[in-house]
């Protein structure tokens, strides 16, 4: 169980500060296949009068053995414990039963196929003045690890990486297990793919095909994908109607994404997914939490479909199809004397609004993306300013407020456009007034949304 309301945001700032000044702090992680359980250690340089270490609420219940190097004792203190008169160069030492966790959490026998997973907010422990740690992580023969965390030059069956801390109600993955891994290269960045199960060679083939075409798609947004190393776990589910059944975007240590496909489907039915180049699309935007929902599905709502349109995945008129679809949908669902809009993205899980909220954000961004452009002859939009936040402020990982968010968007863009429609889309109490797309008189506005900046695609 992740909390909602966390201390992190009194917290963050603190351990930032810390960071800057440089302390050091390395986990050494030694994962025994038999017993599912993780050996965990977290070496700290600085010498501290009072240390506390804690993982997500649950972490108590899952992590024991806890001991320090120094011998000296350890006490319980709210979901974590304390340590007094800690030493420079003193380790905490711990186990984590991740087979346990993960058995806890797996609702479907589909996730055990792939290996252990695990949320490391469970088991992962963080001391309260660290908000960055490199990591060793070793290995049995065979058993590859699929995790959020940043990769760094290692050999052998010993991998290194550098974990980012993030809130503990940041949702993250991290697979143990007999899973087939790859790279994908793309200009800005990596995907790290861990690929669960047991497909045969050409079901693999198939799966890393759509997956190149997806990274190509994501890429025809500016140029290069928004984030250096992304972990890409795919999970078999079993015969489904559609190859791809389900996706998440995760931020917790790192960005990640996970997708539940069908490996047995044709390379057709990979075609036609839309949910892996959403969940890829959530990469341009910063977290911007349960208020900032709509703005954020809305986004990769928009992007799933005007990415797919550039990359070849649709035609533009498929991809404008699909929006008017979305819009009716959006507006279908949309009842009358509706809460305002930033409300329902609040309510959103309790109250499954997903319909409403993620077409209200789309309408949100192809307004923004089409006062952009009829401002600049059809050259300017979007991408532009996602271009440059990315430059300025997506990493390293940080929660922004949607005001903050839009605010910057403008500040990047010199414009004003996206806060004032953000004010007015939030208080909206019913769908939004869809901007017309008339073919006829909007043409050029049309085909540059749908063309890759230096594409050569026409409108159809
Ligand atoms: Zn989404």
């Amino acid at each position: 169980m992740k909390r909602i309301l966390a201390p992190w945001c009194i917290l963050l700032p603190f351990a930032a500060a810390l960071a800057a000044a440089g302390e050091p702090a390395q986990y050494a992680l030694r994962y025994d296949a038999a017993s599912r359980t993780m050996q965990a250690s977290l070496c700290l340089d600085r010498a501290a009068a009072l240390q506390r270490f804690a993982g997500d609420a649950s972490a108590p219940g899952h992590v024991e053995g806890l001991t320090r190097s120094s011998g000296a004792s350890l006490q319980r203190d709210g979901d974590g414990w304390s340590a007094r008169d800690w030493r420079a160069g003193e380790c905490l030492r711990w186990r984590a039963d991740l087979g346990q966790i993960a058995d806890a959490s797996a609702r479907r026998s589909a996730l055990h196929a792939t290996g252990t997973i695990t949320d490391p907010g469970g088991w992962l422990l963080w001391a309260a003045d660290v908000a960055a740690a490199d990591a060793i992580v070793e290995l049995p023969a065979g058993i590859a690890l699929s995790a959020p965390w940043t990769p760094e030059p290692s050999a052998g069956a010993t991998r290194r990486y550098h974990i980012e801390r993030t809130p503990p109600d940041w949702l993250a993955r991290i697979a143990i297990g007999r899973m087939s891994e790859t790279t994908i290269d793309r200009p800005g960045g990596r995907l790290h793919v861990a690929i669960g199960g047991t497909p045969d060679p050409a079901q693999r083939t198939r799966l890393l095909a759509w997956l190149e075409r997806v990274s190509d798609a994501a890429t025809t947004a500016y140029g290069r994908l928004p984030l250096a190393d992304v972990q890409v776990l795919v999970i078999p589910v079993g015969a489904q109607r559609d190859a791809v059944v389900f996706g998440q975007s995760t931020r917790g240590e790192g960005n990640g994404l996970t997708l539940f496909v069908d490996p047995s489907r044709d390379a057709h039915a990979f075609e036609r997914d839309w949910i892996a180049v959403h969940e890829l699309s959530h990469l341009f935007h910063p977290h911007l939490g349960a208020r900032g929902a709509w703005l954020a599905e809305g986004l990769a709502t928009y992007l799933q479909n005007v990415l797919r349109a550039r990359s070849g995945l649709l035609t533009p008129a498929q991809a404008w199809a699909e929006l008017a679809d979305g819009f009716a949908r959006g507006r279908a669902a949309t009842p009358r004397d509706a809460a305002p809009l930033e409300q329902a993205s609040l309510d959103m899980e309790r109250a499954h609004g997903y319909t409403r909220v993620y077409w209200s954000g789309t309408a949100y961004w192809l307004a923004v993306d089409l006062d952009l452009r009829h401002a600049s002859g059809g050259r300017i939009g979007i991408d532009d300013a996602l271009r440059r936040f990315d430059a300025c402020c997506l990493a390293p990982p940080r929660a922004w407020s949607p005001q903050a968010f839009v605010e910057r968007l403008d500040a990047l863009m010199d414009t004003d456009v996206f806060a004032r429609r953000w004010r007015e889309y939030r208080t909206l109490t019913r769908f939004p007034d869809v901007p017309a797309l008339d073919a006829s008189t909007d043409t050029g506005v049309r085909a540059a949304i749908m063309r890759a900046k230096g594409g050569r695609q026409s409108e159809d």
